[in-house]
């Protein structure tokens, strides 16, 4: 039988070093989560942050840190005028979404004005077109420039390697380390874990409960150990057991 999670809050980190969180030992008896969500960057953060308010919310995360991979190599771009009309739609829905976000969220503006700059080489103008094109619906809508006006913007770009350009004045820069720590502050004031070091084995059906093996490795004075575990959901509920107390939770 599932218990409630019975957290044992620590401030001390693994004996290696460094940890800039506060982490939790999971206990050994089985615990209850509603949603667990595999991986913790900024598609599993923010997932976590939108589900923590109907239920319990366990995100695993494999690397050190969340937001190692491709969340913490983002160029940061939030453009409306990018991409084909899916993710065009998506990014417009998105800004209202950002826009929402709770006072406190964060302590910096997420969305700050920064510009885009088009160019267009000789032989490329079907391209330059259909984005012009597809600019138009944003507001305000991508516009072509006289080459002219292309040192006040960028002064190092070569005019003489061009022969048109275009601004998509409504692209703005995203702050995505406070968005993606925003959306993970969420999850735990919510009463939710968020777990590093945990990493996903399988996903597999065992008597007909959904089963999550999955590995947590800590680092300790220098060598790496691991602990294996598995979590079972049970309809909506999930009950998460790990084998050994060696697993270590950040929270
Ligand atoms: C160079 C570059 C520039 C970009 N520039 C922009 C931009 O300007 N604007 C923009 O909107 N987008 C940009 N993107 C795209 C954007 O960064 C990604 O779409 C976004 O970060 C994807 O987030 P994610 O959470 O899906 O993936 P990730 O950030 O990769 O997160 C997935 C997480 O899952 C974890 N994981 C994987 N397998 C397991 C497992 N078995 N168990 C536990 N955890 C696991 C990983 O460790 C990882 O942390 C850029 C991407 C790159 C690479």
């Amino acid at each position: 039988m599932a218990t409630r999670l019975s957290r044992v809050a620590t401030n001390a980190c693994p004996a290696s070093g460094h940890c800039p969180w506060p982490y939790t030992q999971l206990p050994s008896h089985p615990v209850t989560i509603d949603y667990m969500i595999i991986g913790g960057g900024i598609a599993g953060a923010t997932a976590g942050y939108h589900l923590a308010r109907y239920g319990r919310v366990l995100l695993v995360e494999m690397e050190q840190v969340p937001g190692h991979h491709s969340t913490g190599r983002s160029a940061a771009l939030f453009s409306e005028y990018h991409g084909g009309p899916a993710v065009r739609a998506l990014t417009r829905a998105s800004r209202g979404l950002l826009a929402d976000l709770p006072p406190g969220f964060a302590t910096q503006p997420l969305l700050t004005p920064r510009g885009v700059l088009t160019l267009c080489p000789p032989g490329d103008d079907d391209v330059f077109d259909a984005h012009l094109r597809d600019g138009a619906e944003v507001d305000p809508p991508a516009r072509e420039i006289d080459l002219a006006e292309i040192p006040g913007i960028c002064p190092i770009v070569r005019r003489d390697r061009l022969r048109r350009a275009m601004v998509k004045p409504a692209a703005r820069d995203i702050d995505v380390d406070a968005l993606h720590q925003g959306y993970l502050r969420g999850i735990r004031a919510a009463g939710g874990t968020v777990s590093r070091l945990t990493r996903v084995r399988s996903l597999r059906r065992e008597r007909g409960r959904p089963t999550v093996a999955h590995q947590a490795a800590t680092t300790r004075a220098g060598s790496r150990s691991s602990a294996s575990a598995e979590s079972t959901t049970g309809g909506r509920r999930a009950a998460v057991r790990t084998s050994s107390n060696s697993s270590h939770w950040c929270s």
